[in-house]
């Protein structure tokens, strides 16, 4: 008779697809409660955006993940792994873009990149290798034997991003790394995030731009006042919170035109914007009235729910710069 292998017996668990659970995570500074029971988990090869304004808690929760700051109580894992005891360990799988630049000033772009390399245990041509690679990412190539002190705010963030990337983490950490760059960074730095996450790099992208996490992000965690108070993919969170409603202009319009399946009707420009779950049927009602009634429409359109509105309901306040 075949004996069985120890692995055979007792097979490994196949790992589901979750890279990251947070659970119950709190903080808090002095009086300041930082982080009430944050949770959240985190699938593979997602694009995990962060929204939330200054203050929300977004970068202490980073922190915690990146074993910069100790969490009061709660608990994250890394595949399976605990984050605040087994820090160091993981700390090979993460990828951490802290908002605050930590380059060299007055060494190169070049040899920025090798101080970082070197600290992460990559040596010799793989690490030259990785260093060109990572340049050509950021698309500072050129301006890799240029001092750091020369850069525009713009170029310190991407070479701060490629730093981060030598190691080549599983999980890459971005704490809100456009704020006060110049647009052309900002599509490089876009750019070389999908790549990432086109190779099934794991992504944290936080920040307090909705615009952003509707580019990039499919799936979104709304947090504020030390709270997680939405999560989920960007267009359940879209279905689920944001207002459907059409918007209607016409001069014959001096009030909102009555309809039984629309909840609310408001003023915006020189239209109307009519709140429905009814949607098609209430368009075609329009329509006809339209005709009927001989409005000259000058604009009758869906107004698709925003990102916007979803922090608003969520929330109770408007998420502002
Ligand atoms: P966000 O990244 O969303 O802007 P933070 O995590 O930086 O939010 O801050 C959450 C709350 O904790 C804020 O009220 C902030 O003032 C406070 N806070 C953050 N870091 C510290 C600190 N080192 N000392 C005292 N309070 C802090």
């Amino acid at each position: 008779m075949d004996t069985l292998s120890s692995a055979q017996r007792n097979p490994v668990e196949v790992p589901d697809d979750t890279v990251l659970q947070v659970t119950n995570l709190r903080k808090t500074y002095g009086k300041k409660q930082a982080l009430d029971n944050v949770t959240f988990s985190l699938q593979a090869g997602t694009c995990f955006g962060f929204l939330g304004p200054n203050g929300a808690g977004k970068s202490t929760t980073m922190k915690i993940l990146t074993g910069i700051v100790k969490a009061d109580s709660g608990e994250a894992r890394l595949f399976g792994q605990d984050m605040t005891t087994d820090t160091e360990r993981i700390a090979r799988y993460i990828g951490y873009v802290p908002q605050e630049i930590t380059l060299y000033e007055k060494l190169s772009a070049y040899d920025n990149l090798v101080f970082f390399g070197e600290a992460y245990g990559v040596r010799g041509s793989e690490l030259k290798r990785r260093i060109a690679d990572v340049l050509d990412k950021t698309g500072l190539t050129d301006r890799a034997q240029d001092e750091v002190q020369t850069f525009s705010g713009g170029m310190k963030r991407r070479i701060n991003i490629a730093a981060a990337l030598l190691h080549r983490p599983k999980l890459l950490i971005l704490d809100e790394p456009t704020v006060g760059i110049d647009p052309q960074s900002r599509n490089h730095i876009f750019e070389m995030i999908r790549e990432l996450n086109g190779q099934g790099v794991t992504i944290i992208y936080s920040t307090h731009y909705m615009e952003e996490v509707e580019a990039l992000c499919d799936q979104v965690a709304i947090m504020d006042q030390g709270a997680v108070k939405a999560i989920g993919p960007l267009g359940e969170l879209l279905e689920r919170y944001g207002r459907k409603a059409i918007y209607i202009e016409a001069p014959e319009l001096t009030a909102a035109p009555s309809d039984p399946d629309v909840s609310r009707a408001s003023r915006e420009g020189s239209g109307w914007i009519l709140e429905t779950d009814r949607v098609g049927e209430v368009m075609q009602r329009l329509l006809a009235a339209a005709a009927e009634r001989h409005w000259d429409v000058k604009q009758l359109e869906v107004v698709r729910p925003s990102l916007e509105q979803v922090f608003l309901t969520v929330t109770g306040t408007a998420l502002r710069d």
